[in-house]
């Protein structure tokens, strides 16, 4: 039975427990939920074994046979959305109806991922010769996740690494291992032995995995200051890497924008998943023509908006995720009552259990405040008022980030052409964070390294070998 209350790490394709354990936390309640494995290095020696021993025959599986697994790997989360939910939400905190569009968005995901195919290039077909490049696989991969979305996340990197031919060692987030380990079990009776390990750990696991001599590549999705670290680390065995790393992204709201239309939408642009989202909008900037309309249409909404425990109906906003993250929003929302900036609504620590921010937003604080400087990853929104196109893109594009940003207005040709002077892997007119596997998302600057999802996504887990052919005899 899967979805007992018992969790194992993955490591060729059998459960391994024993040795330390670390506790997870509900988020919402504080209560420790259960315990999980706390991976010894000799643990992640047999999963990164087993990854290499499986390497050979998977890699030389076809890749239609390879297709087929992770068709049925997405079916079989399908087939378990429901338990898959309510544990991504009491170890997460996002309310069910968010858990529900993340366990089923990674099902989808792993199916539109394995329907992807690795393009041949013919170099050159004349008398002499036949030269063509192919797409072959690194070998094992080191897969890092984040705890915002610690599903759909782990399935960015799992269909296109295992579709290529690599293996795996997936390592979640110490704050959301449950769901990944049970995915874990689900794909070891699918896959064969060793293709796909799951480990868990604290803090050290992390930097093990990054300079191992067994790993080949890293591909790692979290904070830039942690991705600095990650690339540093894989650089003594010169590693492939892919970073995915933080984001500030910018919204601009063009003047002919229809106000009562977009307040909700750029609302949630800003506080779906609690604000934490890479591609979250993290600075909203509005033309002064409809500063105050806006201000006040999204500030209304946001007081009908029902913040709770994620397991309760009509819950929308869950609690942040985690403790440290938490405490780490509430002082970037204490620099900003410091300075004195106009609190719209929010502002105030909820004095209840659970990790609880009311959703607050910021009236035209500094550009150079940390509010507008910093990835706040949380429920807070600083509203930027600005006069002039030329101003506004230098205002978004002066970030070290440069991950996603949105362009709002009923004019859509003029707001695509200020959305193509953003500098971010990726830029929406009148919508935001809308990714698919069938499109590269990456980040610019410091927001990373390297792209997931499309062909240029599929690329990043193979090396390009170029096969040359001479047809006459040499003789
Ligand atoms: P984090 O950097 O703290 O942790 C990410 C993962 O790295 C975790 O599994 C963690 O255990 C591990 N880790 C920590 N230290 C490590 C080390 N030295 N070496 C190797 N691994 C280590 O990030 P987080 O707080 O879990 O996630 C939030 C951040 O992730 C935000 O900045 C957010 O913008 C970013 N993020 C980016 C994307 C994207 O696609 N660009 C998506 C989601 C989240």
């Amino acid at each position: 039975m899967i979805f007992d209350d018992s969790y194992a790490m993955t490591i060729c394709g059998e459960l391994v427990s024993g040795g330390a354990t670390f506790e997870v936390v509900n988020p919402a309640t504080e209560q420790v939920i259960t315990s999980v494995p706390d991976a010894t290095r000799e643990q992640l020696d047999a999963a990164v074994a087993a990854a290499r021993a499986a390497f050979p025959g998977w890699a030389a599986t076809p890749i239609a046979e390879r297709r087929v697994l992770l068709d049925k790997l997405g079916d079989a989360i399908l087939a378990h959305i429901d338990p898959f939910k309510r544990l991504l939400t009491a170890e997460q905190g996002k309310p069910h109806a968010d858990a529900e569009m993340e366990v089923g968005g990674a099902g989808m995901w792993l199916k539109g991922a394995a329907a992807l195919d690795l393009p041949v290039t013919v170099n050159e077909d004349s008398e002499e010769r036949y030269s063509e490049t192919r797409h072959v696989p690194i070998g094992v991969v080191g897969a890092i996740a984040p705890w915002n979305f610690p599903m759909i996340l782990a399935m960015f990197k799992v269909g296109p690494a295992l579709l290529a031919g690599n293996t795996m060692v997936l390592k979640p987030s110490p704050f959301t291992p449950l769901t990944t380990l049970k995915f874990g079990e689900l794909a070891a009776g699918i896959l064969p032995p060793g293709v796909l390990n799951v480990v868990t750990g604290g803090d050290r696991l992390g930097p093990w995995m990054t300079e191992h001599p067994g790993i080949d590549k890293v591909s790692f999705t979290g904070s830039t200051a942690t991705g600095r670290r990650v690339m540093q680390s894989a650089s003594a065995t010169l590693k492939r890497v892919t970073l995915e790393l933080g984001g500030n992204d910018p919204a601009i709201v063009l003047p002919d924008v229809d106000v009562e239309k977009v307040a909700e939408e750029l609302f949630w642009a800003a506080f779906r998943n609690n604000g934490q989202i890479c591609i979250a909008t993290k600075r909203m900037y509005v033309h002064r023509d409809v500063y105050e309309p806006l201000k006040a249409a999204i500030v209304a909404y946001a007081r009908t908006v029902k913040i709770g425990d994620g397991a309760e109906q009509g819950t929308q906003i869950g609690p942040i995720n985690n403790k440290p993250q938490y405490d780490r929003v509430l002082e970037l929302i204490q620099d900003s009552r410091d300075k004195g900036y106009d609190f719209l609504i929010g502002g105030e620590a909820a004095d209840i259990p659970g990790y609880f921010i009311p959703v607050t937003i910021i009236d035209n604080p500094p550009e150079d405040s940390r509010i507008v400087q910093e990835e706040q990853f949380g429920p807070v929104l600083p509203l930027l008022k600005f006069d002039d196109m030329d101003e506004v893109v230098a205002r978004a594009n002066a970030s070290e980030y440069g991950l996603g940003g949105s362009v709002w207005g009923a004019d859509e040709d003029r707001a695509l052409a200020i959305a193509e002077r953003i500098a971010s892997g990726t830029v929406w007119v009148n919508e935001t964070q809308h990714l698919t596997p069938f499109a590269a998302f990456g980040g610019m600057k410091q927001s990373g390294v390297g792209v997931e999802g499309g062909i240029e996504g599929l690329l990043e887990y193979t090396n390009a070998q170029t096969v040359v052919r001479r047809k006459r005899a040499t003789a």
